[in-house]
């Protein structure tokens, strides 16, 4: 193998026998193997620049393989021998996996530039640097060179200019939290936000190192960048996005790209369609021109799975039904209430009442679309009459589902997904804010997230909050009950 210019790592999330992670890629692994859409965004336009560039699912590795982390980063590092490598640390879960995966890779690479990336890299920038960074000139000393914060769609091109051609003054690279020396202070560069909306490039599966094995034919399309919404525990929340990523309004991709990139992943044989967020979102004109477009694109053969941020219309059902039926397509959606309780919902500007949820379900069955529905314990204000509630409406939904025909095999997920919230994303406002919300975070700052994780035998050990209404542990023993009461309704009706 050619020694790489650079090479993208996807960390695992669990390391060293930890376990702390709640079926995160849900139904496949604990490992969270999911790659971040950007990462291929970033390696495509590495490639166009005329760098040598693969992407690595050093988490999907680790778990197929049994091997130690240790072990998989020294045949990686002698495989690969790359100048740079880019660890994504986007989900809060990764922390401690690409902190790990950092602290290895210049164990066997020296002289390697380390670069961290995405969210939560983001949001603890300067902390990063500050406990495990290493200044640009004595990149051997410890494990982290740069984080790019921000997106990182053009600025990681600028970064290899600076560092492989010198093309590029290093202090000028967009969104780049380092030190220069040992004796000097940060610098942290402005970010510079991408405008990607017509030009997105997510699908250079060329450039993995191995095509997946877990879930080989998901393709994820993430149509926004942030989101309208105000959900507190979420990082792509409007106000939490424009804080940790820069971008004030959110990104909408153009109805064509996503058309495109619906039928570039067809073409790759990744015919399971993830559409992340609610085109509705887009407005009604966008969502007008994404069916144009989607009618005459020719995609056949394709299982789409789309998001409801909020209940369905009979005319939007329509539009995806008419069009999977003329084209040999399956339909499968994903609705997130959040809570059986009004006023706890209401807090997601979701405050339509539980028979406006029955209702949208009932529709959305009558459409044939089978509906994962998605309930979150670990909310503020939740207590344990909230969650007695939310499981009454669960019952519902799954008797609807039961009467329509649907079970969690035809979904491929379950049909209601009561999850929990093991720790609020960083840079949201539950985050920022705990107190705000009833929260007191069990942890402190980017190191105490790290350590938390990277010890934790099981997901209660990596509950990272308590809040006025329940214990941390309190908190684990109710999901435990929902649990137990969930698969007991699903055997109660046959699903
Ligand atoms: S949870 Fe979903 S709807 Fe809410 S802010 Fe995040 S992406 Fe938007």
């Amino acid at each position: 193998m050619e020694k790489l210019d650079m090479l993208f790592v996807h960390p695992p999330a669990n390391i060293n026998g930890s376990s702390h992670t709640l079926d995160a890629d849900t139904n496949f692994t604990e490992q969270y193997v999911s790659i971040p859409a950007g990462v291929f965004s970033m390696a495509d336009n590495l490639d166009k620049a005329g760098y040598s560039v693969r992407i690595l699912n050093l988490g999907e590795r680790v778990y197929l393989s049994n091997n130690s982390l240790e072990n998989e980063v020294c045949k990686m590092m002698t495989e690969f021998k790359p100048t740079a490598v880019g660890i994504d640390c986007h989900w809060m879960i990764h922390s401690a996996g690409a902190i790990e995966t950092a602290r290895l890779i210049r164990k066997y690479a020296p002289d390697v530039y380390i670069i961290l990336g995405g969210i939560t890299a983001s949001y603890f920038a300067d902390e990063i640097i500050r406990r495990y960074g290493s200044p640009y000139e004595l990149s051997r000393h410890s494990s982290v060179n740069f984080v790019l914060r921000g997106e990182c769609d053009e600025s990681i091109v600028q970064l290899l200019d600076a560092i492989i051609k010198k093309s590029h003054d290093i202090e000028g690279v967009a969104g780049l939290t380092m030190r220069i020396s040992r004796d000097s202070g940060f610098i942290e560069n402005p970010v510079s936000v991408p405008d990607v909306s017509a030009k997105l490039e997510i699908t250079r599966y060329d450039l993995l190192v191995e095509q997946p094995t877990i879930n080989p034919a998901r393709a994820i399309i993430t149509m926004f960048r942030g989101c309208k919404g105000g959900c507190c525990y979420c990082a792509g929340a409007k106000e939490s996005f424009a804080d940790a990523m820069q971008r004030d309004n959110p990104c909408i991709i153009d109805h064509d790209r996503v058309v495109n990139l619906i039928k570039k992943n067809l073409a790759q044989g990744r015919n399971k369609i993830y559409l992340y967020g609610d085109i509705r979102h887009g407005g009604e004109y966008y969502v007008k021109r994404f069916f144009q477009e989607l009618m005459f694109s020719g995609i056949a053969n394709a299982h789409i799975v789309f998001e409801f941020f909020s209940p369905a219309t009979e005319e939007y059902l329509k539009k995806w039904r008419g069009w999977a039926d003329k084209n040999s397509c399956t339909l499968e959606a994903t609705y997130s209430p959040e809570s059986g309780n009004r006023r706890i919902r209401s807090q997601f500007a979701k405050g339509y009442s539980n028979k406006t949820i029955l209702d949208h379900c009932i529709l959305v069955a009558s459409f044939r679309i089978p509906q994962s529905t998605y309930f979150m314990f670990g909310l503020p204000n939740q207590d344990l009459a909230e969650v007695k509630e939310t499981l009454k409406l669960a019952e519902e939904i799954i008797r609807i589902h039961a009467s329509a025909g649907f079970n969690r095999k035809s979904i491929g997920h379950d049909v209601v997904a009561y999850t929990f919230m093991q720790i609020p994303d960083a840079g949201s406002n539950l985050f920022k804010y705990p107190e705000k919300y009833g929260f007191q975070l069990n942890f402190d700052g980017f190191r105490g997230l790290v350590k938390m994780l990277s010890s934790a035998r099981n997901w209660t050990e990596a509950i990272g909050y308590h809040t006025d209404n329940f214990t941390t542990e309190q908190l684990g023993e109710t999901y435990k009950m929902i649990k137990s009461r969930m698969s007991a309704l699903y055997e109660k009706y046959g699903l």
